[in-house]
């Protein structure tokens, strides 16, 4: 099935070309015809599978202009959460909503303007309670909930708050839930706040021919000259590199940019605006 046939607005089929989205993806396929009547939906589904669009789409077509917020996503970690708005703004494009970011580490009063007229709220479940509890958020109009990456926020240690959350929520909703596994606590959830959802699995969407691994066995001392090496073989217009801890990532970015490559560091140990600059 192509996105052509799912009933899917004309704004929105042409923001999904614009950002050249040729195919469904699997997930997107199975899942997309069910979220857009407004059913109920447990996905089993990785980052990479295209999972964003699954619900980014249906709420983008729901959600009315003016009416404040209608639609709420608890993502695990502000990066996610990030990532998420990046996408919704561009299916977004010719269909003007107003998305609002509500996570820990910045400024809450922005969020506070912010959340008087937004449509669509993005964010972490800590935050997100924060809101609540100072009464600076208003659920009263939410009908579509996603909570993604469900998995992740148990682990993180959120459930409380998200029950939290979700109780205080309309309970005629539509409720959304992503996670890669399935365990016990996430079928809790499902029967005590989702009515009688689909089951969706999908597998990650990786072109294979595209990727090509190949690793190195070099001793620790060689390590960046080595990275510096393959760097200037192989000029890729953009690199990540991962490290063991804080302190390495700090020594391999200072190396690389004193050999003339632009190099900076992400690590926990930064301020969140240091982290998205
Ligand atoms: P997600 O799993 O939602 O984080 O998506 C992973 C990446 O796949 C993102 O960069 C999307 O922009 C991209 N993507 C999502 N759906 C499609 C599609 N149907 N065709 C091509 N790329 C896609």
């Amino acid at each position: 099935m192509n996105f052509e046939e799912m009933n899917i607005d004309k704004e929105i089929l042409e923001a999904i070309k614009d950002m050249k989205f040729e195919k469904p993806t699997e997930i997107q396929e199975k899942s997309l015809p069910p979220a857009l009547l407004g059913k109920d939906i447990i996905a089993q589904s990785m980052t990479g599978s295209g999972k964003t669009a699954v619900f980014a789409v249906p709420i983008i077509q729901f959600v009315e202009r003016g009416k404040g917020m209608q639609a709420l996503v608890l993502a695990p970690t502000r990066e996610l959460a990030n990532q998420i708005s990046e996408q919704f703004r561009k299916m977004s494009r010719h269909k003007k909503v107003r998305i609002c970011e509500v996570f820990g580490g910045v400024s809450i009063e922005p969020q506070i303007h912010d959340l008087r007229t937004a449509e669509i709220v993005i964010g972490t479940p800590g935050r997100m309670l924060d809101h609540m509890r100072r009464g600076t958020i208003n659920f009263r109009g939410v009908k579509m909930l996603v909570l993604d990456e469900a998995d992740r926020m148990l682990d993180m240690g959120f459930i409380d708050d998200i029950k939290d959350i979700v109780s205080a929520l309309p309970k005629k909703r539509q409720t959304m839930l992503f996670s890669a596994t399935i365990p016990d606590e996430i079928m809790y959830i499902a029967r005590r706040y989702m009515s009688d959802p689909v089951r969706i699995m999908a597998q990650r969407h990786v072109e294979k021919h595209k990727l090509k691994q190949v690793y190195y066995d070099v001793k620790s001392e060689y390590k960046v000259s080595l990275l510096l090496h393959l760097i200037e073989k192989e000029n890729p217009s953009l690199a990540i590199v991962f490290c063991s801890t804080r302190t390495t990532t700090d020594i391999v970015a200072n190396h690389l940019e004193q050999n003339g490559v632009e190099a900076k560091a992400i690590h926990g140990g930064l301020t969140q605006s240091r982290r998205t600059t």
